[in-house]
């Protein structure tokens, strides 16, 4: 398998986070967090390199779900979907905060540059989550939250652990987010992200990217303001179709390109991060899932390839993390990266998912 997309990935995070550096002087109090983080990277790079040649394919990125409770039901929830996927097969539960703790501190021996915590609403899970950026001040923990949990003690933790970052979740303005997440949600969300940026924390925002508010989520206006706002990152994750039948929720082709035309110019324009996902994938040949670039662990402590694909066949509870990364079933998916263009919109994998489900063979 070609890993020469390992360095131009390496250097993008680095660059990523150069970038994190510089932008922090609109939030001075993160100086030295980002620069320890920047610095760190290098290591985290060596680290993956060494695991990667003695054949435990360590990811810079791991998405960690740590729970599928939530106190929102919106529309066509991946969570949601994930959850009922996962009844059927008889798991259910969570981690417990020892074991949550294990698997996130050998990721970050293994090198994992970033830790993205998710749920259903990980901040249910308030105290561990800042427990897990604290016990591990050399990762970078954006953390994605519907914002309607936080509150002032919680900021007054993310302002003491400068390396977790609260991702809060709209769809656009009031009557697209409360179109989705439910009446008055937009604004307990507007309100999270307003106290945040009073505080002085270092925040970003995250949308889910549809046929119907791409248009909205790319306008200058709807940016400006948020920038005013002094947001850091902006997320832009196209929609994949895990519930049956939002196919047509999908952006096309078309959109895509405007979408990721219309980031490159608010790069231009603001001391901000924009990532498309998986818009950026094109970059690095394909694919990043199944620990090419980034895999995904459940609640339960499975390790999947991806929270839209979350097709696996080990358990990060119930195994080392390294042992878990030498899934059969994600080398696979792997193996075939090349295969897993995204074509038609959403995921390319969720689209072969007969055969990730098969175990990867024909
Ligand atoms: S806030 Fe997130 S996890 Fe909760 S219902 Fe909405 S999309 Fe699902």
């Amino acid at each position: 398998m070609n890993d020469g997309f390992l360095s131009t990935m390496d250097a993008d995070i680095g660059a990523l986070v150069r970038r994190a550096s510089r932008i922090a002087w609109r939030h001075p109090a993160y100086l030295g967090a980002f620069y320890r983080l920047a610095r760190r990277q290098a290591v985290s790079a060596r680290l993956r390199e060494d695991n990667r040649a003695s054949g435990v394919p360590a990811p810079a990125f791991l998405i960690v779900s740590v729970t599928r409770r939530c106190n929102l039901r919106c529309v066509g929830c991946y969570s949601h979907a994930a959850a009922e996927r996962e009844r059927a097969d008889g798991r259910t539960g969570e981690m417990d905060a020892r074991t949550l703790a294990r698997v996130v501190r050998e990721g970050a021996e293994l090198g994992v540059s970033f830790m993205l915590i998710a749920g259903g609403e990980p901040l249910v899970r308030a105290r561990e989550v800042v427990a897990l950026a604290r016990e591990n001040p050399n990762v970078a923990f954006p953390v994605f939250t519907n914002g309607t949990l936080i509150d002032r003690n919680l900021i007054a933790e993310l302002k003491r652990a400068r390396n977790l970052i609260p991702i809060v979740s709209v769809e656009g303005g009031l009557k697209s987010t409360d179109g989705r997440r439910g009446n008055g949600v937009y604004g307990r969300a507007l309100e999270s992200i307003r106290a945040l940026s009073r505080a002085g924390v270092f925040f970003g925002v995250s949308f889910t990217v549809m046929r119907d508010n791409v248009g909205e989520l790319t306008s200058p206006e709807f940016v400006r303001g948020l920038a005013r706002l002094r947001c850091g990152i902006f997320f832009y994750n196209e929609y994949t179709p895990i519930a049956p039948g939002t196919e047509s929720l999908c952006v096309d082709a078309a959109s895509r390109a405007a979408m990721l035309r219309a980031l490159e110019g608010f790069r231009r324009r603001y001391p901000a991060i924009f990532l498309a996902f998986p818009g950026d994938e094109d970059r690095f040949g394909g694919c990043l899932s199944a620990s090419r670039g980034f895999a995904h662990i459940a609640p339960d402590g499975a390790l999947e390839a991806c929270p839209f694909a979350p097709f696996g066949d080990t358990s990060a509870r119930d195994l080392p993390l390294a042992d878990a990364l030498r899934s059969p079933l994600l080398a696979g998916i792997r193996a075939r990266h090349g295969e897993l263009s995204e074509t038609s919109g959403g995921c390319a994998l969720w689209n072969r998912r007969e055969w990730a489900e098969a175990g990867g063979a024909d």
